[in-house]
């Protein structure tokens, strides 16, 4: 009896060996150790910055990074497949809905943009703003860049 209930312990109780070895290590990246890169000029308007990069391992779909806008900067008009999550961690800016109302950020705002929605994020004209921006991947995308937005289409 007491060797039934011991191998029955055994079998309810999922050992760690087995998992411990199927996973990955805790990984840091020290802030500096990536290069900065810069928004590419087709789908920024004006001079952002990305820094801290993040990205997940398979099955985790999760990537973004810290995006630091001078003032008047911004996206191209765009959308994710999957969604995307804004969190202002400086300065002030806008986000905008294409056919709707350009809406204010500042710092600790966090955005919410559904799957598909086209819209365009960045600084205000006058005050620098940094977001760190996560979104999931679906096929390999994160986004789907459109136009520039314009001037006349800027908050000004
Ligand atoms: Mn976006």
């Amino acid at each position: 009896m007491k060797i039934f209930l011991i191998t029955l312990a055994a079998l309810l109780l999922p050992g760690t060996q087995s998992i411990a070895a199927t996973q990955e290590a805790v990984t840091v990246s020290p802030a500096g150790s990536q290069p900065t890169t810069l928004g590419a000029p087709e789908y920024f308007t004006g001079t952002a910055k990305v820094d801290s990069r993040f990205k997940g391992s398979p099955p985790a779909r999760i990537s973004g990074g810290t995006v630091s806008f001078e003032a008047g900067a911004r996206t191209a008009w765009h959308t994710h497949p999957l969604g995307q999550t804004l969190i202002v961690s400086s300065g002030t800016g806008w986000v905008q809905e294409w056919e709707k109302s350009a809406q204010p950020i500042k710092t600790g705002d966090v955005v919410w943009i559904p799957p598909g929605v086209k819209h365009w994020h960045g600084a205000s004209a006058t005050e620098p703003m940094v977001h760190i921006a996560v979104s999931e991947s679906q096929d390999g995308k994160t986004v789907t860049w459109m136009e520039k937005v314009t001037d006349e289409q800027y908050p000004h």
